[in-house]
């Protein structure tokens, strides 16, 4: 099925003249971002730990550049000072001395994502469980137009809305959950992706749905689809997009100032029959934001057996930037050797 709408062709031309590359650089597109994270999940942690140093410094940087200096020093303060339960060769808890809760902030981000899962998962195993649904992971994309983030979330929100309404939609997706993802390519164009978890519930030809996404946005058709095998891994993926997005250390100040004008949009939700079920699987829902630190970090305390090797827990403390560091001397420590320098 391929009804390009002149739009769609004048859209997908390449800026600088070049030949049409018109879906195989979507894809290419899509392919390169699944390569890249699953590039990133190979990091060591230490290396992590450093690379959300330096992000936040740059966003720090930002911030005072932009003359918010109250923001610059929430960043600042976030996870400067941190009590860490360890073994000696494990590390079971970091707690911090303080979070930002600013969306970009890759630690708390990291936390926010942790806290969608926790919640989210138990509904998700249960909705399946009751229901013989698929999961799948959906990606919608839309074309680029001149607009800024907000309105191109709101314009893909909207075609979303549109869709499920649709009998084709109702007839093959009994509910999921969605999120936004912000990225920016190499020639510095915006795009905003919805990344929908979707039940299914039979099986269709994704040409339909293809055909289904360009009837309600008008000129865009591309999508991405595949089975997700193991819903925590399925839900892991999809929540990291959550207002994260992946080339965050080109932002700019412009990028900056966008995304404070993005402050109350929603980043992700539930949709369709499974956002009923969420209400009643869990009726003390309040929004992913308000989820708090104690929970993450009570079952642990000081003196309590390291859940890898039963060795007793101790407090270490240490200064945020201390701690790629101390991840390197766990990564390479040998099994019976304790890092007492510490203290
Ligand atoms: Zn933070
Ligand atoms: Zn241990």
């Amino acid at each position: 099925m391929k009804q390009l709408t002149l739009s769609t062709v004048l859209t997908n031309r390449v800026p600088n003249g070049g030949q049409s590359q018109r879906k195989p650089a979507a894809h290419t597109y899509l392919d390169k971002r699944v390569t890249k994270s699953q590039r990133e999940n190979k990091r060591t942690r230490s290396q992590r730990a450093r690379e959300r140093l330096r992000t936040k410094e740059h966003l720090a940087q930002l911030a005072v550049g932009l003359g918010e200096v109250e923001l610059a020093h929430k960043i600042e303060r976030c996870h400067s000072r941190l009590s860490v339960l360890t073994c000696g060769r494990h590390i079971a808890r970091i707690i911090p001395n303080f979070t930002c809760e600013f969306r970009l902030c890759p630690d708390c981000s990291r936390r926010r994502s942790r806290r969608l899962q926790n919640k989210y998962l138990p509904a998700m195993s249960a909705f399946m469980l009751h229901n013989k649904v698929t999961p799948v992971h959906l990606v919608l994309t839309q074309t680029h137009r001149k607009e800024n983030r907000k309105q191109s979330a709101k314009r893909i929100k909207d075609s979303f809305t549109r869709l499920q309404r649709r009998g084709f939609w109702k007839q093959h997706f009994k509910g999921g959950t969605w999120s936004l993802e912000f990225t920016k390519d190499k020639n510095g164009l915006h795009h905003t992706h919805l990344h929908i978890i979707g039940f299914r519930r039979k099986f269709f030809d994704i040409e339909l749905l293809r055909g289904e996404w360009l009837a309600v946005t008008g000129d865009s058709h591309v999508i991405h689809l595949k089975r997700i095998e193991d819903i925590a891994t399925g839900l892991q993926e999809v929540v990291k997009y959550v207002s994260k997005p992946l080339d965050i250390r080109r932002f700019g100040s412009d990028d900056l100032r966008e995304f404070l004008g993005l402050k109350n949009m929603r980043m992700f939700g539930t949709f369709g029959e499974f956002r009923d079920f969420c209400k009643d699987f869990e009726p003390s829902d309040n929004d992913a934001d308000g989820g708090d630190l104690e929970s993450l970090v009570r079952d642990l305390v000081e003196g309590c057996a390291c859940p890898k090797c039963n060795q007793p827990l101790f407090d270490l403390r240490m200064s945020g930037k201390q701690l790629p560091q101390f991840y390197e001397q766990v990564e390479s420590s040998p099994p019976d050797k304790v890092g007492t320098s510490w203290n």
